[in-house]
Formats: C-alpha cells, sequence, structure tokens
C-alpha cells in the first residue's frame, strides 16, 4: 500500500542570510541583526526583526550595561534569555527580570518608553550572557491600542517532544503537535524555540501561506540540496507549502518561527513602525511630547 502524500509539500528555501557584522545595542547588548524587514518585510511577516545579542562574556561590574530609556510604537518586543539577566522598566508600569529560559513579551501598541540592563545580581557576577529580540508586528488595527506586558518565566514554558525523539521544542507562542505555547498574540503565530540531537532529520509541519524562517544559534543543519546553516545563520522559507525539512548535523539550538502574514504595509523609523509616513510622522511627535509617558525614576 502506497500512502498518499499529495497534500504535503515542502517550503521552499528562499534565502539563507549570514550577518557577520556585529554592533552594540547600548552597552550592555552586542548585537548581530540576523534579518531586518527593510528588505524582505512582506516574506517574513508579522516578524519584522531578530537581534541576536551574544554569545559573550562579561566581567563582574558595578555598572549598569544596557540601554536606557527609549520609545517603541506599533509592534511587539520579545526578548528570550538563554544565558545572563535582563531587566526591563517601562512606562505602562511593565517591568521585571528575566532569566535562562524565560521570555518578557511586551506589546509596545500605542506607545511606551523603556529601559533594558542587564540585571544587577548577573552584573555583580558577570559570566556568559546570550539573547534574542524578535520584534513581531502588529495588525494596524492593534497598533494604537493599550500597551500590555507578559512575563513569561520558564516554568511555564511546555517542552514537547520531536517524534522520534530527535530532540524537544519548547512551545513559547502557538502550538506544537497539540501543545499549546502561553504567549497572547494579537494574529497566528508560532515561536518554538528548539532543541534537535545531532544526525536526526527534522520534519516540521507547518501552516499553507504562512511565513517560516529558521535561524541557528549553536550548532549547524543542512536542508536539501543546501550546504550548512550554522551558528547565526538564517534560512527563509517560502510561504506556500506547509512542511519544512531539515537534518541537524550537530546537537543544535534553533528558533522556528512562523506566521500569518499581515499584508499591510510596513514603514518603521527607527523605534517605530507603522503603516504609513504620517503615522511615523505623528508617533514621533508623540514621543516628543510625552504622549509615550516617562519612566518613574
Ligand atoms: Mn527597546
Amino acid at each position: 500500500m502506497t500512502i498518499n502524500n499529495s497534500n504535503v509539500t515542502t517550503k521552499k528555501l528562499r534565502h539563507l542570510l549570514r550577518n557577520t557584522t556585529s554592533h552594540w545595542v547600548g552597552n550592555g547588548f552586542p548585537v548581530r541583526s540576523l534579518f531586518t524587514y527593510s528588505e524582505i518585510g512582506p516574506q517574513i511577516s508579522p516578524f519584522l526583526l531578530f537581534d541576536y545579542a551574544g554569545p559573550a562574556n562579561f566581567p563582574p561590574t558595578e555598572k549598569r550595561l544596557g540601554v536606557g530609556e527609549h520609545p517603541h510604537r506599533g509592534f511587539e518586543t520579545v526578548t528570550i534569555v538563554y544565558d545572563g539577566e535582563v531587566e526591563h522598566r517601562d512606562s505602562s508600569g511593565g517591568g521585571g527580570k528575566i532569566g535562562p529560559g524565560d521570555v518578557q513579551w511586551m506589546t509596545a501598541a500605542s506607545g511606551i518608553v523603556h529601559e533594558e540592563f542587564h540585571g544587577q545580581d548577573y552584573a555583580r557576577k558577570g559570566g556568559p550572557f546570550e539573547m534574542v529580540q524578535l520584534w513581531i508586528n502588529l495588525p494596524s488595527q492593534y497598533k494604537m491600542s493599550q500597551p500590555r506586558y507578559q512575563s513569561i518565566v520558564n516554568s511555564q514554558i511546555p517542552v514537547a517532544p520531536l517524534p522520534g525523539d530527535h530532540g524537544a521544542v519548547r512551545v513559547i507562542a502557538g502550538e506544537f503537535n497539540g501543545i499549546k505555547g502561553p504567549a497572547q498574540t494579537f494574529s497566528p503565530i508560532q515561536v518554538w524555540d528548539m532543541r534537535t540531537a545531532s544526525g536526526q532529520t527534522v520534519d516540521l509541519k507547518l501552516t499553507a501561506g504562512h511565513s517560516a524562517v529558521l535561524a541557528v544559534l549553536k550548532g549547524s543543519v543542512s536542508i536539501i540540496d543546501t550546504g550548512s546553516i550554522g551558528e547565526a545563520e538564517v534560512a527563509i522559507f517560502d510561504q506556500q507549502g506547509d512542511h519544512i525539512r531539515f537534518k541537524s548535523e550537530q546537537d543544535t539550538t534553533a528558533l522556528l518561527l512562523s506566521g500569518q502574514p499581515l499584508g499591510e504595509p510596513i514603514v518603521g523609523s527607527g523605534p517605530f513602525v507603522m503603516n504609513t509616513a504620517d503615522e511615523i510622522r505623528q508617533a514621533k511627535m508623540d514621543y516628543l511630547s510625552g504622549k509615550m509617558g516617562q519612566l518613574v525614576s
């Protein structure tokens, strides 16, 4: 008997992004931007930006390392900590400290100002630091809604085994094999933090018509007919098709991002991402006139 596979189609690899240049965000985050919306926005929608900070080693210090007060409007910032600690405080009253395995899901929406620093306990001890910050776009109808802050700790994130014990998926947002992640989102999104074992082939069922991005943080994978994709490299797949398949060449840590494309214009400037140039001008005025609030010291 043959199995009818006619409904299974593979998402084709569209781009391989390899960004080796690094810049500092404030004095705390040595960042490689693995993708930004400026070139490939519609393909990766609703994802806008992927900043990979570290891995780096910081010596002990009494100084506050990080980035001081700055605004955001029109999207969400999602911070995933692998090593070290990040402290955040924002003008909507949100705040907290997150450590390894924890996630901070901040909805800037109509506007916040915030600061992001290394946690004080971590800073005093020093040591390895590694985190990811994603920017995820909001549908236009939610861009001016109330800011929101979700602190998601490691123990709230379910771990789903990959079929055949080929690894595991921490389901941060969306659903994997019926297991739901804790993040509340404004459009259908999958954020899966994956560990895959060396030598294993991984086949992931995704949604036809949704964007799909695989970012390798540690280790390496190969995708059919392609060379290796290693540390800090990103594979961007076609929205058509409903599967991706890759082979782990080493024990690998990778983030899989997938979502329903918003299909709306993306107009951004610095910390603001809206739909029109007028809305960007308004965002700048609103920030300068204090309408995004301020941090209470
Ligand atoms: Mn920020």
